[in-house]
């Protein structure tokens, strides 16, 4: 399967989106859950910065991305979440840039004065959806939980996938994959951006994700 990717612009705020109205699906994640090792795996080669530094990538990046013959998309790494040493300032931060994001959505009812010239009004509404990315080895953390109920309250399909379960055992993976299930209310495909296990769904999920309409 050929997979194209491209890096298409880093944004701090709305008015730095990218105006192309490709559907997108975006990450968020704890710092540090494996966000961009799983879109480096995703697309096959070397597009995100892996932190050395967790927290330090404030912006939103957006990355061109076109598998076999699928329509082009953009992939979008959302800042990480829960990063302690950058106190309140950062998480405000996050949460204007998160929101900013969540408003494109075409989901999220745009007034009329708005939605009869969108554009002049730099809103023209996008399909989005969102991935919640969840350490597989550590079912129901707090802040992961926060994360989860803040985007049950948005009007944006959402899912979330378990990261990193080529750590688990055979018996871990039973057990936290029920976890999963019963904490969001469904299934949680577990992946590797190690051992590419679980790709293959996810690619499928996020074809499907940004034309579902939030629950
Ligand atoms: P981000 O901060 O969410 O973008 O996380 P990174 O992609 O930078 O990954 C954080 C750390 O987890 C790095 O040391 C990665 O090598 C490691 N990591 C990421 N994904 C996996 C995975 O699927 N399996 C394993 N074993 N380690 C992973």
């Amino acid at each position: 399967m050929q997979i194209s990717a491209e890096f298409v612009t880093s944004a701090s705020g709305a008015g730095d989106f990218p105006r192309d109205r490709l559907p997108e699906v975006a990450f968020v994640g704890r710092s540090n859950v494996g966000k961009s090792s799983l879109l480096n795996a995703l697309v096959r080669r070397s597009v995100a910065r892996t932190s050395a530094a967790p927290g330090k990538t404030r912006l939103a990046n957006f990355y061109r991305v076109q598998r076999g013959a699928s329509p082009a998309l953009f992939l979008v790494d959302l800042p990480g979440y829960g990063y302690a040493r950058g106190g309140d300032a950062s998480a405000r931060e996050f949460k204007g840039l998160v929101e900013a994001y969540f408003s494109r959505a075409s989901g999220h009812g745009l007034r009329a004065s708005e939605t009869t010239d969108p554009k002049a009004r730099g809103l023209e509404p996008v399909a989005i959806g969102v991935l919640l990315l969840v350490d597989s080895r550590h079912p129901g953390l707090d802040s992961d939980m926060e994360a989860w109920e803040w985007l049950e309250s948005q009007p944006v399909p959402h899912g979330v996938i378990g990261t990193k379960v080529d750590k688990l055992s055979r018996a871990e993976r039973t057990r936290h994959a029920r976890e999963f299930e019963t904490l969001f209310d469904g299934p949680v495909p577990l992946v590797s951006a190690s051992t590419g296990e679980g790709l293959d769904e996810l690619w499928k999920m996020i074809a499907r994700l940004p034309s579902q309409t939030a629950a």
